[in-house]
């Protein structure tokens, strides 16, 4: 059992990645949690039920807006880091509510700036020389990369969609408060994450959802899209590698080195559903062609040598990731079931009628 150590704070950790972080923080490493969450319809307490006797775990029902809330933990708590990972995450919804997306992901991540800074600069000896504020970036930020190229932490910023300018005005307002106050931040730029416990609106658990009910597969486009997908594990060892060892006022790159169409990644899932579930099934035929997204970036592609120098690299290939993905979701149906009915609840929130 670890020993007990100072805190983080970690935000966003009843989501997908955060959540995997959560875990994966409290099995391996000393200090306590404090999991600072809105729990939108996209955090779920589902998500975290193993936790709930650990009393490492200290789950906060907040929002990232709320500066006194976060003014209070700080205090309270004394991290040694700030962990930010909250966010609206889903590109389709930053088309259809754009504003929504700049509170979170700007005013959000400007509120936590601004109050890990006020609480830094009131730190002193190893506490403020070893506090760190890492902010969970993406590689959306650097828009559709050219056929060959690969994006490097010197890249320019050209977000294309809504969700992805949110999440580089975040980037913006780090590289600001370390360059402005001092403020030892490090950023983390992940390729696309898969794994369990990721929301079936995300492109493979629809699939894969689509997949095991043998219902169609709705491929935007052509379905030639490329991406570097990065099993979740993985990105949270990239997580914990960049706050260990990174250097302040750096972003790291992450990805698996490794690119598939988003047509081959559906025949995959349709292959691996089958085999899994062992029917005979051929669910390739169930794939069907929709309407591409608006704006859709064609291509994702990262240069994570710099992280690699750190120590990192990914363990889980997608072929071996994307099965065991596959048959999480056959065998957990009640997280699936929760997961589809906040999806459920959340669009008709946002329905007039
Ligand atoms: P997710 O949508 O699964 O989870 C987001 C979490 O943030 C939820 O638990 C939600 O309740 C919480 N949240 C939202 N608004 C909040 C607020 N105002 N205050 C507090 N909590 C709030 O997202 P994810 O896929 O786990 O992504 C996590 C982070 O990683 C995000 O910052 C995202 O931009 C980034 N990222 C994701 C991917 C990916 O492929 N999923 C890739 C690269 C980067």
């Amino acid at each position: 059992m670890p020993q007990r150590d100072a805190s983080v704070l970690i935000t966003g950790g009843a989501g997908f990645i955060g959540g995997t972080l959560v875990r994966q923080w409290l099995a391996e490493e000393a200090a306590q949690v404090v999991n600072l969450d809105k729990l939108t319809y996209a955090g779920l307490r589902i998500s975290l039920e193993e936790l709930a006797e650990d009393p490492r775990h200290l789950l906060v029902e907040g929002d990232i807006c709320d500066a006194a809330l976060v003014r209070e933990l700080l205090a309270e708590h004394r991290p040694r880091a700030v962990l930010h990972l909250a966010a609206e995450t889903h590109v389709d919804r930053s088309i259809d509510e754009p504003p929504k997306f700049a509170e979170t992901n700007v005013i959000g991540t400007c509120t936590l700036l601004d109050q890990a800074t006020r609480h830094w600069m009131g730190l002193s000896g190893d506490e403020r020389e070893q506090f760190r504020f890492l902010f969970m970036s993406t590689d959306e930020v650097f828009g559709s990369a050219a056929p060959g190229e690969h994006f490097t932490d010197r890249s320019p910023l050209a977000a294309n969609s809504p969700y992805a300018a949110s999440k580089a005005a975040g980037e913006h307002l780090v590289h600001a408060f370390a360059h402005t106050y001092g403020l030892p931040t490090v950023a983390i730029n992940p390729t696309n994450n898969y794994g369990p416990r990721q929301m079936p609106e995300k492109f493979i658990p629809r699939m894969i959802l689509a997949a095991i009910s043998n219902q169609p597969l709705p491929l935007y486009g052509d379905g030639l899209q490329e991406r570097d997908w990065l099993h979740v594990d993985d990105c949270c060892r990239a997580i914990r590698t960049v706050l260990r060892r990174g250097s302040p006022g750096r972003r790291y790159l992450a990805g698996s080195g490794r690119e598939h169409s988003n047509r081959a990644v559906a025949e995959m899932i349709c292959d691996m559903a089958s085999r899994y579930i062992g029917d005979g099934v051929d669910r390739r035929a169930l794939i069907a062609h929709v309407a591409d997204r608006p704006g859709h970036d064609r291509r994702y592609a990262v240069d994570a040598g710099p992280l690699a120098a750190l120590g990192w690299s990914p363990q889980t290939s997608l072929a071996d990731g994307l099965a065991k993905t596959v048959a999480w979701y056959v065998d957990n149906s009640a997280w699936t079931a929760t997961a589809v009915d906040s999806l459920r609840r959340r669009d008709l929130a946002r329905s007039p009628t």
